[in-house]
């Protein structure tokens, strides 16, 4: 579901499945009229039953479809709905303001029209993993959370920042406490997924070449039960130093202001098998898994 502006004057604001999103004067909705508060609308998406809770912050009323939206409007109507703010009440021309608020199909629920995407860097595969709710686990203003479609291990979720950063490649120490909230959030959701087996030992970290285009955090269970765990590829790039941990990460960019260039470090993903507990040396994935099964 997405916010788009009647004027194209801005990309279109995703809504993520129950993530409040504020709305009202500001450079990215490019609205300029003061009677229009900062934090005009308050949205909530509910993706599965298709709709939105609008409540209004601001003190002066904005409408749906023409009707003042006063208190915890919900907006229920399938396709699309129009939300204005203050002036375009009094239809002020030069402030952009109206916004098409569609509720969109299952089919809606996603990524954004076409628009955004040439702007977009996110790959459309994570991008399309981050809105899909039922990967989803946490959000808040900064990550979001979601499960890695093709899970590694019993437990494999992504931590990704909200805001759009490619990979490590492009941290700078301005990033520290993003990093930090990022590796926090993953050790909680760890904590949380499995709250009766406390033998589960978990890694955080991120891969030395990333592969996908928005930077992610994995938060991966060791135990590395998992059909979709098929390839040496995908066994070494979890258990050689391809995989650096969250903490040398933030150490990089606290001590150098970037992190280091692991580009040689492919070579790494070539490596024989090992078990990652006792280093032994196995042929095969059939074997290696066979093995890491007794191997706890
Ligand atoms: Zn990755
Ligand atoms: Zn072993």
């Amino acid at each position: 579901m997405y916010l788009q502006c009647c004027n194209h004057t801005h990309e279109p604001i995703m809504l993520l499945d129950g993530v409040a999103v504020t709305i009202g004067r500001s450079a990215g909705t490019k609205i300029l009229d003061k009677l229009c508060s900062r934090t005009q609308l308050q949205i909530v998406a509910n993706h599965s039953k298709k709709y939105a809770m609008v409540k209004q912050l601001g003190a002066n009323p904005s409408q749906i479809d023409g009707i003042n939206i006063g208190q915890d409007r919900k907006c229920d109507k399938k396709g699309t709905s129009s939300l204005k703010s203050r002036e375009n009440m009094h239809n002020s021309q030069k402030n952009k303001t109206s916004e098409n608020f569609d509720n969109g199909t299952a089919a809606d629920v996603g990524p954004p029209r076409a628009t955004v995407s040439k702007s977009s860097h996110w790959s459309q595969g994570l991008k399309s993993s981050m809105t899909d709710s039922s990967l989803q686990v946490y959000k808040d203003d900064r990550v979001i959370v979601i499960k890695d479609k093709y899970p590694k291990a019993k437990f494999h979720f992504l931590v990704m920042p909200v805001e759009n950063i490619v990979s490590t490649v492009h941290l700078n120490s301005a990033h520290a406490s993003l990093l930090d909230h990022m590796w926090k959030v993953g050790r909680d959701i760890a904590k949380r997924s499995c709250d009766d087996d406390t033998k589960t030992r978990f890694r955080y970290g991120y891969h030395a070449v990333p592969s996908m285009s928005h930077l992610h955090m994995h938060v991966i269970s060791q135990d590395f039960d998992s059909p979709s765990l098929k390839t040496k590829k995908h066994w070494n790039s979890f258990t050689t130093e391809y995989f650096v941990d969250a903490e040398d990460i933030i150490h990089e960019i606290k001590t150098e202001g970037k992190v280091k260039n692991r580009r040689h470090m492919t070579e790494l993903l070539k490596n024989a098998l090992r078990c990652h507990i006792c280093h032994t040396e196995l042929k095969n994935m059939p074997q290696l898994k066979k093995h890491i099964k007794d191997c706890r």
